[in-house]
C-alpha cells in the first residue's frame, strides 16, 4: 500500500516560512505584502474559498482587502475597480475569484489585471512566460502540485508524466512545469483515445478533470505517484462529501504515494497564493 502525501502538513510548513519572511519584510523594509480579493456575486463555494484565503493572509501577516460586489455589477464596474487597484502601489496582488457571473467576460477580467499583480498567474503574459520557461507568476494549483511531487520524488528528470485535463488554470501550466523538470509529458483530455492505457504508462499521474473518482486502480502503473487536483462535492450515504478525480481507496494499493482529497492539493493552492503575493511584493519593491 502506498503512502499518503500530506499536502496540509507541507502547506503548513510553507506558510510558517512565509510568515517569518513577511515579519522580516515588515521589520527590515517596512514592507507589508498585500492582496486585494474581489468576489462578484453569491456563489457559495466562492465565498468559502475567499474566506479561507483571507483567513490565511491574516495568519501570515499579509494585508488583505476584500471587495464584495453584487452579482448585478457590470463588467465596466469590475474593470474600473481593477484599473484603480493596478495603480494603487499599496496593493501587491489582485485576485478576482472565478467564476464571475455569466454576463462578465472572465478573459477580459484576467487580462485587465496588471501582470506583476496577477498572483493567480492567469494573465496571458504570465501564461506565455511559463510556456517558454521564463516563469513569472505561476498558477497556484500546479505550483503547489509540483512542490509536493519534488518533495516526494526529488529529481523528476526522465519520468513519464501524464496530466489528465487541459485547462488553462491547471492542466496546461502543470504540463509546462513538468516539462521544465525534464519529464516526458503527455496531456490527455476528453477527446483522448485509450486514456487508461496512456495513464498506465505514467510514473507521475496528475488528475485535473472534475469527474468524481474517475481514475481507477487499473489506470495506474504499480509504484506511480498520483496527484489528485479534483474537488468534487457528491452526495453519498445520505451525506455531502468532497472527493477527488481519483478513486483513492482503490488506487492507493497500486501507487507508491497519492494525495488525498481533502488535505492534498487544496491547502497547497492557498499556500502558493501567499507565496506568489510575497514574491510580488518583493519584486515590486525591488527586493527579489
Ligand atoms: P476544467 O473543467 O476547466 O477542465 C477539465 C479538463 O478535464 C478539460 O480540459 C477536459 O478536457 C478534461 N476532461 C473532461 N472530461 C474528461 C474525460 N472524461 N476524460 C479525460 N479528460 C476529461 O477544470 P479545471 O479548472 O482544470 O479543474 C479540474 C478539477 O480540479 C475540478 O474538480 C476543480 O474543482 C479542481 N480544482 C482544484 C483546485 C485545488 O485547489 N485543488 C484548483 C483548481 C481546480
Amino acid at each position: 500500500m502506498g503512502s499518503i502525501i500530506d499536502g496540509k502538513a507541507f502547506a503548513d510548513r510553507l506558510s510558517e516560512s512565509l510568515k517569518s519572511e513577511v515579519a522580516s519584510l515588515v521589520a527590515d523594509h517596512n514592507l507589508q505584502p498585500s492582496i486585494a480579493v474581489v468576489l462578484v456575486g453569491d456563489d457559495p463555494a466562492s465565498h468559502v474559498y475567499v474566506r479561507n484565503k483571507v483567513r490565511r493572509c491574516e495568519q501570515l501577516g499579509i494585508e488583505s482587502i476584500e471587495h464584495r460586489l453584487p452579482s448585478s455589477s457590470s463588467q465596466e464596474e469590475l474593470l474600473a475597480l481593477i484599473e484603480e487597484m493596478n495603480k494603487d502601489s499599496n496593493i501587491n496582488g489582485i485576485l478576482v475569484q472565478l467564476p464571475v457571473p455569466e454576463h462578465i467576460d472572465d478573459k477580459a477580467v484576467i487580462d485587465a489585471i496588471a501582470p506583476e499583480k496577477d498572483v493567480d498567474g492567469f494573465h496571458i503574459l504570465n501564461a506565455g512566460a511559463l510556456s517558454i520557461g521564463q516563469n513569472q507568476m505561476v498558477p497556484c494549483t500546479p505550483l503547489g502540485s509540483l512542490m509536493l511531487l519534488k518533495d516526494q520524488l526529488g529529481n523528476l528528470s526522465g519520468m513519464n508524466a501524464v496530466v489528465i485535463g487541459r485547462s488553462n488554470i491547471v492542466g496546461k501550466p502543470m504540463a509546462s512545469l513538468l516539462l521544465q523538470e525534464n519529464c516526458t509529458v503527455t496531456i490527455v483530455h476528453s477527446r483522448t483515445r485509450n486514456i487508461e492505457e496512456i495513464c498506465r504508462n505514467a510514473d507521475i499521474l496528475v488528475a485535473a478533470v472534475g469527474i468524481p473518482r474517475m481514475v481507477k486502480a487499473d489506470w495506474v502503473k504499480e509504484g506511480a505517484t498520483i496527484i489528485d487536483v479534483g474537488i468534487n462535492r457528491i452526495e453519498e450515504d445520505g451525506k455531502s462529501r468532497l472527493v477527488g478525480d481519483v478513486d483513492f481507496d482503490q488506487v492507493i494499493d497500486m501507487a507508491s504515494a497519492a494525495t488525498p482529497v481533502p488535505g492534498g492539493v487544496g491547502p497547497m493552492t492557498i499556500a502558493c497564493l501567499m507565496h506568489n503575493t510575497v514574491a510580488a511584493a518583493k519584486k515590486q519593491a525591488g527586493l527579489s
